[in-house]
C-alpha cells in the first residue's frame, strides 16, 4: 500500500493523503516533488511530504492523483526541511506556507525550468525554389524563414502577414524544422577575473570587521553594526569576493530594491560575475529564470527582499541581511515569517556565516550578540573623510511654523543652497495635509470604515484614507454644520513640498514618497537630478531614510519625528530612535560636513536626548534595560492572536471566550501568560472591528507548546468561523 502525504495550499492546517497516480513507479516519488490533485471540484498543486503505507482514512475513500510534476524536487532538501519548520514555528498551514517558498510559476504547475519557445528555421542549404514552382505561398515563406537564420516563431510570422499553416508542408518536404531556443541562456562563462573594479582600501575598523566574517568557519551568525556611511556595503563586497574566489554563492537581503537601485549597481560593478536581482517588477518568468540561475549555480549574487529567503543555492557560501532592524523582513500578513531569523536558521543548515548589517540594530540581535550566541563587530567612524553630522534639536514649542516649517530652519536650509549643497527635508506623513477640518465646528473629515482620519491631496485633489485606501472628492461643505469654511491642518510632504517651492522659487523641490515614485522610471530620473550634485532640495518620507547616499546632502531635517515617542507599541521609542537615525545618517556623507536639525516639541525628552548626545548604541543599552525590567521582548516571546470581526465588541468576545475555554480545559505551561484581549489600537479598520490576545512565554518552547495546542482550539472552535483570526509569532508591531 503506497499513501502519498500531501501538503496543499489551502488554509487549512493539515496534510492531506492521496494515491498515487496509476502509471507511477513509487520509487521515483521523493519529498519535494509537486503533485496536481483532484481537491473537491478543482485541481491543486501540492508537494509530498512523505509515503506512507498507511492512512487514517479508509484506503477506499482516498482519491488518486492526477500528474507527478517533478522528477526531482524542485527546493533541496534543506530548504525544504527549514520551510516546513518555518510553517510550524510560524504556526501558518503547512501547504500555504510551502507554496510561498516557491516561485509563482512553480505554484502554478509549470515546468520547473527555464524558459524556451519554439521557432522555426529553414534546413542547412534549403531555397526558396525547392518549395516547388506550383508553391509560390510555401517558397515565400521559405525565403522569409531563410532571412530568419536564428529561427522565429509563429507569432512572429503571422505578424509578418504569413499564414503559419504554411509550415507544414515545408516541413514534410524537409525543408523546415522546428526546434527549441532557450531566450534566457544564463552566462556560464567562467572568467579568471571575478573583479571589474578594484576594491577600496579599508580602514582599519573596517579590515577589522572583514577579518572577523572571513575568519568564520562554518555557520556564523555576525552582527555588524557600523554608523550610517561607515562603508558596510565594502565590507560586504570584500567578504563575497572570498566567498566568490572559492566558487560560491553570496545571498544578499535587502528591504527594497526598487528603492535603492544603487545597491544592486554596486554589485554589478564591482565583480565580473552574474549577479540576479529578485524583485517586484520583475514578470513570474523572469523571476522563475532568476531563481533557477541561482539553483543551478549560475548566478554568483542572488540580491533579494524578504521572499528571496527561500532561493536555492547550488554552493552557498555567504548570506549577508542588510538594515536587518528594517520591519519589512517580517511578513505583515498572511504568512507572518521573518526573512532576517529564517537567514540565520538557513544559514545553520548550510554551515556558512550570516552577516546582519545595520547602523541601528534591533534589540533583539543586540541582545543575541550580548548574549554570546552572534559574533559582534562594530565600525563606529564614516569611511573615507566624512564625519558624523552634528546634531541640533529646535523646540518648536511658542513658535510659529509656515506648513511645519520653523524661521530658523527655513534660514539654515537657505544657507545650504548658497554653500552650494542640498537639503534633505524629512516628513513621515505624504498628502497636503492629514486633516480637513471645519473652521465654525471643529467638525473633521474622517474615514467612516477605520477610526482615523481622510488625508487631503492635492495632485490630484481628493481625500483619501491611508488605512482602507478609500478615496472621495473634497467635499464642499462641512459634513456637520454646512460652513463653506473647510481648512486643511498640518503638514504633508505635499504641503512642505508646495510651501519651500514658493519660499525657494529659483531651487528645484523633489518630492520623493510614494504617490511621486509609482511610475516605474520616477525614482531613477529623480535619483540621477539628486546625483547630479546641482543645489536642490529634497522632501519626502522613510523612503529617503533608506540605505541612500547622497554625496551632496548637507542638511536634514526631521520635521514630525517624535510623534513615535509616544505609541502605545512597547517598540515605539525603538522605531523612532532607528528612524531619527536612519534620516540623519544621510547628511554629510562625503566631503562636506553635515547637520542634523531636528525640530520637536519634545525637545526635553531626556530619551531624545540621550539618544541626540549619545548615538544609537548608548541609547539600545538602557532601552534594553527597560526592556529587561519590564519582562518585555527580547527578554520574553510574544505571539499576537489578531481577530476581527463584522459589529463592533465581537472579535474581543471571541479572544475571550478562547481564553476563558483553554485556562479551564489546560494547564498553562509554566511562565506563559495571557495578556488581554484587549481592542487594537486602531479599533476599526476597512468596516472591520479589531482585537488582539497576547500571550508572553518565558521561553519559546513553553510558548510554542500553548501555540500549538491554541491553533488547534482556533480550527475547531465554530465561533471561530464567524470571525477572521490570525496568530502572529514574534510580532513587530503590538
Ligand atoms: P553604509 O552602508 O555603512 O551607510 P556605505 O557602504 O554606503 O555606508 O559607504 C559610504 C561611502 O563610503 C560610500 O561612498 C563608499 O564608497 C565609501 N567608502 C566605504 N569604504 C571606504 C574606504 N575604505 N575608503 C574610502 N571610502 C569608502
Ligand atoms: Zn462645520
Ligand atoms: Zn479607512
Amino acid at each position: 500500500m503506497v499513501v502519498l502525504r500531501l501538503a496543499l495550499p489551502t488554509p487549512m492546517r493539515r496534510v492531506f493523503d492521496y494515491l498515487p497516480p496509476a502509471d507511477i513507479d513509487p520509487q521515483t516519488l521523493v519529498p519535494g516533488i509537486r503533485i496536481r490533485v483532484p481537491f473537491g471540484n478543482r485541481q491543486l498543486i501540492g508537494m509530498l511530504l512523505d509515503v506512507s503505507d498507511h492512512s487514517e482514512f479508509p484506503i477506499h475513500k482516498l482519491k488518486a492523483a492526477l500528474e507527478v510534476l517533478d522528477n526531482t524536487p524542485p527546493l533541496p532538501a534543506h530548504l525544504l526541511d527549514l520551510a516546513r519548520w518555518a510553517a510550524s514555528y510560524y504556526q501558518h498551514p503547512i501547504g500555504d506556507a510551502l507554496a510561498q517558498a516557491l516561485p509563482v510559476m512553480l505554484r502554478k504547475g509549470n515546468a520547473c525550468e527555464y524558459a524556451h519557445e519554439h521557432l522555426w528555421r529553414a534546413c542547412d542549404g534549403a531555397v526558396p525554389e525547392d518549395a516547388g514552382k506550383q508553391a509560390k505561398k510555401q517558397q515565400a515563406m521559405l525565403a522569409l524563414l531563410i532571412k530568419h537564420p536564428q529561427g522565429i516563431s509563429t507569432d512572429a510570422i503571422r505578424a509578418e502577414g504569413y499564414r503559419p499553416e504554411l509550415l507544414k508542408p515545408l516541413e514534410e518536404k524537409a525543408l523546415a524544422e522546428r526546434f527549441i531556443h532557450h531566450p534566457h541562456h544564463a552566462n556560464s562563462e567562467r572568467t579568471e577575473n571575478l573583479i571589474h573594479e578594484a576594491p577600496l582600501t579599508l580602514n582599519t575598523q573596517q579590515s577589522a570587521a572583514l577579518e572577523e566574517i572571513n575568519s568564520s568557519d562554518g555557520f556564523a551568525p555576525i552582527l555588524l553594526e557600523g554608523v550610517t556611511g561607515s562603508g558596510k556595503t565594502e565590507i560586504y563586497l570584500q567578504a563575497i569576493e572570498l566567498q566568490l574566489s572559492r566558487g560560491k554563492q553570496a545571498l544578499v537581503l535587502v528591504p527594497e530594491i526598487g528603492l535603492t537601485p544603487q545597491t544592486v549597481t554596486r554589485f554589478k560593478q564591482r565583480f565580473n560575475v552574474p549577479v540576479v536581482a529578485l524583485h517586484s517588477n520583475m514578470s513570474d518568468r523572469q523571476r522563475l529564470d532568476a531563481w533557477l540561475d541561482a539553483r543551478e549555480g549560475e548566478a554568483r549574487i542572488i540580491i533579494g527582499t524578504r521572499s528571496a529567503i527561500f532561493t536555492p543555492m547550488r554552493a552557498p557560501g555567504i548570506i549577508v541581511v542588510d538594515e536587518e532592524h528594517d520591519a519589512s523582513f517580517k511578513q505583515q500578513d498572511g504568512y507572518r515569517y521573518s526573512a532576517r531569523d529564517l537567514a540565520v536558521l538557513r544559514a545553520q543548515r548550510e554551515q556558512i556565516p550570516v552577516v546582519l548589517g545595520s547602523a541601528t540594530p534591533s534589540l533583539e540581535t543586540l541582545h543575541n550578540a550580548q548574549q554570546g550566541r552572534y559574533q559582534w563587530v562594530r565600525v563606529t567612524e564614516r569611511a573615507g573623510h566624512a564625519k558624523a553630522p552634528s546634531f541640533e534639536l529646535l523646540d518648536t514649542r511658542n513658535t510659529h511654523l509656515q506648513s511645519g516649517l520653523s524661521t530658523p530652519l527655513i534660514k539654515k536650509i537657505g544657507q545650504t543652497l548658497e554653500k552650494g549643497t542640498q537639503a534633505l527635508v524629512f516628513i513621515n506623513r505624504r498628502g497636503f495635509s492629514p486633516t480637513l477640518s471645519c473652521h465654525d465646528c471643529g467638525w473633521i473629515a474622517d474615514c467612516n470604515r477605520c477610526d482615523a482620519n481622510m488625508t487631503l491631496h492635492r495632485s490630484p485633489p481628493h481625500l483619501h484614507c491611508h488605512h482602507c485606501d478609500k478615496q472621495t472628492p473634497i467635499p464642499a461643505r462641512c459634513g456637520n454644520c454646512g460652513s463653506d469654511q473647510l481648512k486643511p491642518v498640518g503638514a504633508g510632504t505635499e504641503r512642505t513640498e508646495d510651501t519651500l517651492q514658493k519660499l525657494f522659487p529659483d531651487t528645484p523641490v523633489l518630492r520623493i514618497d510614494r504617490d511621486t515614485t509609482q511610475r516605474k522610471d520616477a525614482m531613477a530620473k529623480m535619483m540621477a537630478q539628486i546625483h547630479s550634485g546641482e543645489p536642490c532640495i529634497l522632501v519626502g518620507t522613510q523612503m529617503l531614510a533608506k540605505g541612500h547616499h547622497f554625496p551632496k546632502v548637507t542638511l536634514v531635517a526631521i520635521l514630525n519625528a517624535d510623534s513615535g515617542l509616544f505609541s502605545a507599541d512597547f517598540r515605539g521609542m525603538e522605531r523612532t530612535a532607528q528612524l531619527i537615525l536612519q534620516v540623519a545618517g544621510r547628511a554629510g556623507r562625503a566631503d562636506h560636513p553635515g547637520s542634523v536639525v531636528m525640530q520637536t516639541n519634545q525637545a526635553d525628552h531626556p530619551t531624545l536626548q540621550h539618544l541626540v548626545q549619545m548615538g544609537y548604541y548608548a541609547f539600545a543599552q538602557q532601552e534594553l534595560i527597560q526592556r529587561q525590567n519590564a519582562q518585555l521582548p527580547p527578554f520574553t516571546h510574544y505571539a499576537l492572536v489578531r481577530a476581527e470581526a463584522n459589529g463592533s465588541g465581537r472579535a474581543e468576545a471571541f479572544l475571550r471566550a478562547i481564553r476563558e475555554q483553554m485556562e479551564t480545559d489546560i494547564l498553562m505551561p509554566e511562565g506563559v501568560r495571557w495578556l488581554g484581549p484587549f481592542p487594537s489600537p486602531m479599533e476599526k479598520r476597512a468596516g472591520m472591528h479589531r482585537a488582539q490576545l497576547l500571550i508572553q512565554g518565558n521561553n519559546r518552547r513553553h510558548l510554542h507548546q500553548l501555540l500549538d495546542t491554541l491553533t488547534h482550539y482556533l480550527e475547531q472552535t465554530k465561533e471561530a468561523r464567524q470571525v477572521r483570526w490570525s496568530i502572529d509569532v514574534d510580532p513587530v508591531d503590538t
